[in-house]
């Protein structure tokens, strides 16, 4: 199976059958993100407890590629530390943004997304759900008080 398959494939299966739909209640952090180019709207829900993301799920309308991306990165982020997930976003940010990147073996099904490459308007539907989580992982939670 070339990697053109293997993109048709992994994109197709992720966009029809999303991995980890849903959302999380706070004290899970929590963020937005927006592709004012496709329309792509995604939130990303993390439950981050001692550096470690217990749980990430993720919720919203866009394309096959947006949908396809946070599934895939639901699945390959969660039980990872933060600094992990750090790593993974610019090993992603990289296979998406430079010609010629070759996937490490370590990124599993999430090497796919290099086909992505061929269609540069798209990019941005890709990474969305990454820079998001990024968001969400910067954000401080936010104080809740009732007094
Ligand atoms: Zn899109």
């Amino acid at each position: 199976m070339d990697l053109k398959d293997l993109y048709r494939d992994v994109i197709l299966d992720h966009n029809r059958k999303p991995r980890n739909l849903g959302r999380l209640a706070p004290p899970a952090r929590s963020a937005r993100g927006h592709n004012p180019l496709c329309g792509d709207q995604l939130t990303v829900y993390a439950d981050v407890d001692g550096g470690v993301l217990r749980e990430v799920k993720f919720e919203g309308t866009g394309c096959a590629i947006s949908v396809a991306s946070a599934s895939l990165m639901t699945d390959a982020v969660r039980g990872k530390t933060t600094a992990q997930a750090e790593a993974l976003f610019g090993e992603i940010h990289d296979l998406l943004t430079r010609q010629g990147a070759e996937a490490p073996a370590s990124l599993g099904k999430l090497a796919a997304l290099s086909g992505v490459r061929e269609f540069p308007a798209r990019v941005k539907c890709a990474s969305l759900c990454w820079h998001t989580l990024r968001a969400a992982l910067a954000a401080e939670a936010a104080p809740v008080s009732t007094e």
